[in-house]
């Protein structure tokens, strides 16, 4: 499959990893927004937050926990950080894996 963040999963695309496990990796961004932009992302392929179904549930849990990992890793998890996905044309997603932006380490503003 041509998708980036599967090679980055199968170890065919480099990435800066920040957190894995059996379920989850995440790794920091090419493109930061932020002194703090991770990428945390399911092993498993699903093409966005709509594509999730009932047998992904508890790999919910797994990914939430993994972002928890990474804020502890990357020093956010006292300071604060904003979790986001981005979901289809208006919402600007441009990689077609499900990912949560995990983006803090200054004052962010709240716009769209
Ligand atoms: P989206 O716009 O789909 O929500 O976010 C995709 C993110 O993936 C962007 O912030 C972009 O900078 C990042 N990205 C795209 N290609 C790569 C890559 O090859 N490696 C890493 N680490 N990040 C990437
Ligand atoms: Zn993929």
């Amino acid at each position: 499959m041509d998708c980036i963040f599967c090679n980055i999963v199968a170890g065919e695309l480099p990435a800066n990893k920040v957190y894995e496990d059996e379920h989850v990796v995440a790794f920091h961004d090419i493109n930061p927004i932020a002194p703090v932009h991770v990428l945390t992302i399911p092993k498993k392929h699903i093409p966005s937050a709509m594509a999730i179904e009932t047998e992904d549930w508890e790999l919910l849990g797994h990914l939430f926990h993994g972002i928890q990992q990474v804020a502890k890793a990357t020093g956010v998890d006292q300071s604060g950080f904003r979790v986001i996905t981005n979901i289809g044309e208006h919402g600007q997603q441009t990689v077609h894996h499900l990912h949560y932006h995990v983006i803090g380490g200054r004052q962010l503003e709240w716009k769209a």
